[in-house]
């Protein structure tokens, strides 16, 4: 029987027998042991939906070299899934930067998420490159694409970067990574679907072809989305304020909202036409897990 219209669109992806959504996972490096545990249980857990790829991110600066080297090498070797290293350029000389590079196409990484960084005084900081580093993004991704034939990704605001005069010098900015080699767009998080549609929109008019992946980050921690959004200069909408009103206290009711925003946004850009997540998990499966399942992904037999 079909779902009554008034369920709205996730009863109707619900209703489906297969999935078309693909999906990729993003993780941060861990710091600790009991850190490294949770973050492996979390992708044991969601590796069964068989991601396009995972990500780990890399800290600004080469913080996290060693971490995030040592977290993509185990992913290669110990699962099936195909790991994307994040890799930055602010506070790296050119030679720093092209080491690791190298270091990771010697390890068997082939696919690279190429990132400037935040300038180290914070986010929307006026960043003045040294004379002897990438500059920025575009330019990492050349570099990138100049060492070995990496599959590169490169990320996108569709609120527009804080450090940038307007979206379409982004729009600009990211024809010029395509030049030089980026084949996959992934969003910064957002929570206005239009706006990012708007984005969409743009892109399209530019003639940019290459796949725009909408970043999609469950909220669990509303005040601290709060300090991150206005940081990045993500809007919050006051609906989702609303929503999360009164739940400080109450963080199973705060997983659950989390869980049905995240699920409500991902089906109304499937009625888009995306059909194509990349989720920041924050090392936690759980909600990943259940906002796949409500998007009619399930389970895939595992070949070691
Ligand atoms: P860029 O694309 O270099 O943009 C930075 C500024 O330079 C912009 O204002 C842009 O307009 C300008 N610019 C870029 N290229 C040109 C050009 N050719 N001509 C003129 N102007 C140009 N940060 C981390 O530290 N580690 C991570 O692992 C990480 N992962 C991320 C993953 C995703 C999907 C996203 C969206 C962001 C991530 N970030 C990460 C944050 C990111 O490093 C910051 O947002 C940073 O401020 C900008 O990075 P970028 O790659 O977009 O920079």
């Amino acid at each position: 029987m079909n779902a009554p219209h008034a369920l709205g669109s996730i009863a109707r992806a619900g209703e489906r027998a297969t999935s078309r959504v693909r999906l990729s996972f993003e993780f941060f490096p861990p710091k600790t042991e009991a850190m490294e545990e949770s973050l492996w249980a979390a992708i044991r857990r969601l590796e069964p939906l068989a991601p396009d790829f995972v990500s780990v991110t890399y800290g600004a600066g080469g913080s996290t070299r060693e971490r995030t080297h040592r977290t993509v090498r185990r992913i290669l070797t110990d699962t099936g899934l195909k790991p994307a290293a994040h890799l930055t350029c602010v506070g790296a000389t050119k030679a720093e930067v092209d080491e690791v590079i190298r270091e990771y196409w010697a390890a068997g990484i082939r696919h690279i998420v190429a990132l400037r960084g935040d300038p180290p005084e914070g986010i929307g900081g006026a960043y003045v490159p040294p004379a002897d580093s990438y500059a920025n993004a575009t330019e990492l991704t050349a570099a990138i694409t100049r060492i070995a034939p990496f599959e590169v990704m490169v990320g996108v605001y569709p609120e527009k970067h804080p450090e940038s005069p307007s979206i379409e010098h982004d729009i600009n900015v990211l024809k010029a990574k395509v030049d030089a080699g980026a084949s996959l767009a992934i969003s910064q998080f957002f929570f206005d679907v239009e706006a990012f549609l708007r984005f969409r929109d743009k892109v399209d008019a530019a003639g940019i072809t290459i796949p725009l992946v909408p970043g999609i980050m469950p909220v669990t921690n509303f005040n601290g989305l709060k300090k991150m959004s206005s940081a990045c200069k993500t809007a919050v909408p006051a609906w989702l304020a609303t929503l999360f009103e009164g739940l400080d206290e109450d963080p199973d009711t705060r997983r659950l909202i989390a869980c049905s925003v995240a699920a409500e946004m991902c089906a109304r850009l499937e009625e888009e036409g995306f059909s194509t997540f990349h989720f920041y998990t924050l090392n936690r499966a759980d909600l990943v897990y259940a906002i796949c399942r409500v998007l009619g992904v399930r389970e895939k037999e595992i070949t070691p």
